[in-house]
């Protein structure tokens, strides 16, 4: 399909990017299992390297099946254009590649998946970047660490692991005024909860590796660009706005416009760093996307039911899901996430450590794991797994203490859920 703004949400899960193959007149988006594609002839080939003419040259940077997903979750997200990546953190690398150089830096939230805080404070600094950790919740506080050198500001929609929501109408205004991009990783909401391109985002992340494939099969990630940033509108972006030395001195904003970052991506991102998805990872993404809303719409529900009979029960202290009206951030459902609060929160429980441990080993649906976005549910004790290097003041301001446990509720029964997680507290509280 071509052009189908008025189509709605459910439809364009569907259809967005899929036609039906040329030649076979295959329905379903094949598998493209190709590394190179046939040039017509050598003028052909050549305007393909010049960038003249949009085509296949190479599965490093482009491929049938990834296109028909880019061009999917790019609808989804109401962007322009998208890039799929190999993981959501390659997708993150590929977000602030055309816009970083050494000594300059991002303002990001406090509040990020543990793999992000990680790849921001550490490894991206052997590139010579930084990022400088706010809390998003403190406009003012945004506002002041935003200085010259700053390229982007990064947040979550619905936040890892509290799923605490950033009010991004207040962040998207703050980078505006500071003339530079709000990367927004949508991951735990997806578009069907949260459109950040409507408040005011100019990149979307996503780890598609959650809740667009939605069955844990298989990582991937994707750089969606809204397509409304003046990337020449001032001297920051020099990648984007000046003649770029990586493709012979080719001006992306001049000679793409709203699709300049999209290009960029795939001719230098791309090209050079290859953090590329392959096809049969996009073809479990694409078969996982046909179902998103009816899946997240249980996903909602189901997190609602058993938050409230968390919060009720006299074994725990308190649930961090923002669906309940004791959360501080429910007042931000109706304006960032319509359609629910997601599935992702903690549960502080009586007996700390040692009943969150004897918890995670009672349980017999939830499984174990380092993961969220999985039709089954999941449950993790970050302060004995994935926050254990960090110190007991560390583990508190990321909400993963001792005696937090971070549920990712799955589309199974409720009911059944619940009462799994009555006799795993009985067991840990006993
Ligand atoms: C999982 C996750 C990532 C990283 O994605 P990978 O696909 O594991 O590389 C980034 N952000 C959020 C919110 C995530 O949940």
């Amino acid at each position: 399909m071509t052009d189908t703004p008025s189509y709605g949400f459910d439809t364009l899960q569907i259809h967005a990017g899929a036609r039906p193959d040329p030649v076979t007149g295959a329905r379903q988006v094949p598998i493209y299992q190709t590394t190179a594609y046939v040039f017509r002839d050598a003028e052909h080939a050549a305007a393909l390297f010049n960038l003249q003419e949009v085509g296949y040259i190479y599965s490093r940077l482009t491929n049938p099946t990834v296109a028909a997903l880019q061009e999917r979750i790019a609808t989804l997200e109401g962007g322009v254009g998208g890039v799929c990546c190999s993981s959501g953190h390659a997708a993150q690398i590929m977000a602030l590649f055309p816009l970083m150089q050494p000594g300059r830096n991002i303002v990001a939230s406090s509040r990020l998946y543990g793999g992000t805080v990680t790849q921001f404070s550490q490894t991206i600094k052997r590139f010579g970047w930084s990022a400088k950790f706010v809390d998003f919740d403190d406009h003012d506080a945004v506002k002041a660490a935003i200085d010259d050198d700053t390229r982007a500001v990064f947040c979550e929609a619905i936040a890892n692991p509290g799923g605490h929501i950033t009010d991004l109408d207040a962040i998207s205004a703050i980078s505006d005024d500071a003339g530079i991009p709000l990367i927004v990783d949508n991951t735990s909401a997806t578009p069907y909860l949260c459109r950040p391109i409507e408040h005011g985002a100019t990149l979307v992340v996503h780890s598609t590796t959650k809740y667009l494939t939605g069955n844990g099969t298989v990582t991937g990630g994707c750089v969606v660009d809204s397509g409304k940033f003046d990337w020449a509108a001032n001297d920051k972006f020099p990648s984007l706005s000046e003649p770029e030395p990586a493709y012979h001195g080719l001006k992306f904003a001049e000679t793409f416009g709203p699709l300049a970052f999209t290009f960029h991506g795939i001719a230098i991102g791309l090209r050079d760093l290859g953090m590329t998805m392959n096809p049969q990872a996009a073809h479990y993404t694409l078969m996982g996307i046909e179902t998103l809303s009816l899946r997240m719409d249980r996903h909602v529900e189901n997190a609602m039911k058993i938050a409230k009979w968390l919060e009720d029960d006299p074994r725990t202290d308190y649930v961090t899901y923002a669906g309940l009206p004791s959360s501080p951030y429910s007042k931000l459902v109706p304006k960032i996430c319509p359609r629910g609060a997601g599935a992702l929160f903690t549960v502080a429980v009586k007996g700390g450590y040692e009943a969150c441990v004897k918890l995670v080993d009672s349980l017999e649906i939830f499984s174990h794991v380092a993961n969220l976005g999985d039709a089954r549910s999941l449950i993790i004790h970050s302060a004995s797994t994935t926050h254990r290097q960090l110190t007991a003041e560390q583990q508190e301001a990321a909400g993963a203490g001792p005696g937090i446990v971070r549920l990712s509720i799955g589309i199974e029964d409720a009911d059944d859920l619940i009462a799994d997680l009555d006799q795993a507290l009985a067991k840990a509280t006993a």
